[in-house]
């Protein structure tokens, strides 16, 4: 298995665990090999970012906490990368803020969907909306990506869609979601459509919006709407962009004076 493959001296430990998972998740028939291919692309921007989260990210991260814990209904919408990665940190967020869990998938089968919410119920999960309830449509979006659950997102203030895709994005806004996404590419075009762009990994993120919320919960309602209000979504991102630029310019720098 896995675990035994990759030694803990391995300098991209981190990263090879997060491959292993996601193969296993392939493998289970959770993740679809476009998922495989999405997370690629991420893994290549977190290079780039150094694999750490950085302060532009924090600041997303206080900002969603505290949009979650004032949202009347909020959603935390899963898809396969997700449940592969971080299935009880999303039962455990839930819990804290007081959201719904629903499957949404952009390759959606009957039977995929049914396995994420096996896996969502095997770490801890009450209830996983969007599987046998999808009846519900977003309108503009097409094929079985429109289809969701009355209780869950098209019900919801606020929802957190990690890992999404542009268009899903763009049609949850149109239809007046709060939309708040974790995604490791900054100029995606649902980190440019979202109300709030956490620009980090799926398995730093998560842990790190636990941790906000649960201090969060001890402040006023006041102090959690003044960190919302101050929150700027494009300075955030502005800076995410910054720092790459910066970084590579720090590392053709060091090249040269070697
Ligand atoms: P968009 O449609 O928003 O322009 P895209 O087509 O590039 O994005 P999708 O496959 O639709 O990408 O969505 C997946 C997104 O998730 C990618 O932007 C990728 O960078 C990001 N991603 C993949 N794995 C992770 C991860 N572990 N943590 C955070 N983000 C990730
Ligand atoms: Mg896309």
């Amino acid at each position: 298995m896995w675990d035994t493959k990759i030694p803990r001296s391995h300098p991209r430990y981190e990263s090879l665990m997060i491959r292993e998972k996601l193969v296993e998740g392939f493998k289970r028939g959770i993740v679809v090999p476009e998922g495989l291919i999405a997370h690629g692309r991420g893994e290549c921007f977190d290079y780039l970012i150094g694999e750490a989260t950085q302060p532009f990210a924090r600041k997303a991260i206080e900002a969603a906490a505290a949009a979650l814990l004032l949202a009347k209904h909020p959603v935390i919408s899963v898809n396969g990368n997700v449940a592969a990665l971080v299935p009880r940190e999303v039962v455990r967020l839930a819990e804290i803020v007081g959201a719904k869990i629903e499957v949404n998938l952009f390759y959606r089968t009957e039977v995929r969907a049914r396995k994420i919410k096996e896996v969502l119920l095997g770490a801890g999960a009450e209830e996983v909306l969007g599987v046998d309830d999808a009846t519900a449509t977003i309108p503009e979006l097409f094929s079985e990506r429109r289809r969701v659950s009355p209780r869950g997102i098209a019900a919801a203030d606020v929802v957190l869609v990690p890992l999404e895709d542009g268009d899903r994005t763009e049609a949850l806004r149109r239809i007046g979601k709060f939309v708040i996404t974790v995604d490791l590419n900054p100029i995606s075009r649902t980190s440019l459509t979202a109300n709030i762009t956490i620009v980090d990994n799926i398995v730093r993120a998560m842990p790190a919006l636990i941790k906000a919320a649960e201090e969060m919960k001890g402040k006023s309602e006041e102090e959690i709407r003044n960190i919302l209000s101050s929150y700027n979504n494009s300075a955030v991102i502005s800076a995410a962009l910054t720092h790459i630029r910066e970084r590579l310019s720090s590392l053709a720098s060091s090249l040269l004076g070697r």
